[in-house]
């Protein structure tokens, strides 16, 4: 990742004061039936980038997409009830645009005072935006002067509102975005070593990309949930009844003798704690690898294995985590993930450890085990942050150091000049 510019220079600039500003957020946040916001933690996250922006004076219209409307209006995904919402959070006065494009858009726009904020209806509703077509993207950026992208949990769409648009504005990080990119540049790219990562959750092939790209980068990997099932399968353990991926056999050596090449060391669980069916259990067996009845299966990592995860967290200086090692749903299989993630959060709390977690079900394990507080950084993107453990290049935030580099080569052609 190169640098992209935020709002340290945005704020910087001597016309922030009445510059109309686009910030893409992510408002597509969970409603109940009645309409009203279930979790608020990614609007409580965007408020750092609308209060800093507002109290400069910027005139802020908020972008966003919500649901999947495919490209026309619907109503039930209208971002209005988002809107009131986001107001009451805020405690302030937040205007609402029926469209994000077009007359009702500029008029919205346009009538903002110094420092006021809109929200702009659903980008979703226009089939340019998902497109990325150059007619969306140029209605889009007549609104304003400047663009922030505060959504970092979009970066992977080459979307209209997520990449297009910072091709024809200065583009700006939002403070969010700022941390996120922080965080990922502490895990995978100029990390403190030793670097060990810990992944888990159910299926080896929703997690390939992941664990190849993992091998190349860190020291230490611990290999957990059902996944570790389908390698301990591969080296002709017996697993009994337990979720094994039986076409991942190969994969899972092939990743096995890659981490030996890139001196990867890979840990599965030494013991495993059993069930005969999938959910709660009072009691449940623990035995050793390979000892695996045959009518049993397994849904936790046991204690020995819990063991060298800690005795591995006690080597390591940065840890990044995605995925939980047992069915963490289901009393007492959520031991080894508490006991691994409390641990962690420990030496972090201690100044040894930096500890950066996200994707999929992982908030969920996290905050089951009350460490989320503790973590240096958990992402709340899902897609994005595994994309980008995943090697990938996460468009959003190519487009942003893009930009970065136009207004960094035209400043220097101004002193050439
Ligand atoms: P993922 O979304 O891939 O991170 O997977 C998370 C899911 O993996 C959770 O719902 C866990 O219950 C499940 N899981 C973890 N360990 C096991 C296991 N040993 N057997 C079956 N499912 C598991």
């Amino acid at each position: 990742m190169s640098a992209t510019l935020n709002l340290d220079q945005l704020l910087a600039r001597s016309d922030i004061k009445g510059l109309k500003i686009l910030v893409r957020a992510d408002l597509n946040v969970p409603l109940t039936a009645e309409g009203t916001v279930r979790d608020a933690t990614r609007i409580e996250r965007l408020l750092p980038t609308l209060e800093e922006l507002s109290n400069a004076g910027a005139r802020i219209g908020v972008l966003s997409h919500f649901g999947r409307p495919k490209g026309k209006p619907e109503n039930a995904m209208s971002l209005e009830p988002v809107t009131h919402a986001l107001a009451k959070i805020m405690a302030r006065k937040i205007a609402f645009a029926p469209d994000c494009i077009g007359q009702q858009a500029k008029t919205c726009m346009d009538n903002l005072n110094d420092g006021q904020i809109a929200v702009l209806e659903n980008t979703r509703f226009h089939a340019g935006e998902e497109a990325n077509t150059a007619d969306f993207c140029d209605a889009l950026a007549q609104l304003a002067d400047v663009y922030v992208n505060d959504a970092f949990s979009t970066a992977h769409r080459a979307h209209a509102s997520t990449q297009g648009i910072a091709r024809l504005l200065p583009a700006y990080a939002g403070r969010g975005m700022q941390a996120e990119l922080r965080a990922l540049t502490l895990a995978l790219e100029a990390p403190a070593r030793p670097l060990m990562a810990v992944v888990g959750g159910a299926k080896v092939s929703t997690k390939l990309d992941l664990l190849i790209n993992l091998v190349e980068k860190v020291d230490k990997l611990v290999i957990g949930g059902g996944m570790a099932n389908t390698f301990m399968a591969a080296l002709g353990q017996e697993i009994g009844r337990s979720l094994c991926e039986d076409t991942m056999l190969d994969t899972a050596r092939e990743i096995m003798t890659k981490a030996k090449a890139q001196n990867c060391e890979i840990l599965l669980p030494e013991d495993v704690v059993l069930a005969p069916d999938f959910g709660s259990c009072e009691n449940p067996a623990m035995v050793d690898a390979g000892g695996v009845p045959t009518e049993m299966m397994i849904l936790d990592a046991g204690t020995k294995a819990v063991g060298k995860i800690k005795a591995a967290l006690d080597e390591c200086k940065t840890l990044v985590w995605n995925g939980p090692l047992g069915a963490f749903e289901f009393t007492p299989f959520d031991s080894a993930t508490n006991a691994a993630s409390q641990y962690a959060a420990q030496r972090t709390k201690n100044g040894k450890l930096i500890s950066i977690a996200g994707g999929g079900d992982t908030v969920a394990a996290l905050n089951h085990a009350g460490v989320v507080q503790d973590f240096t950084y958990v992402s709340t993107a899902g897609g994005a942050f595994l994309e980008f453990l995943e090697g990938k290049t996460l468009p959003s935030v190519e487009a942003l150091e893009k930009s970065a580099q136009r207004v960094a080569d035209s400043a220097a052609e101004k002193v050439k000049k």
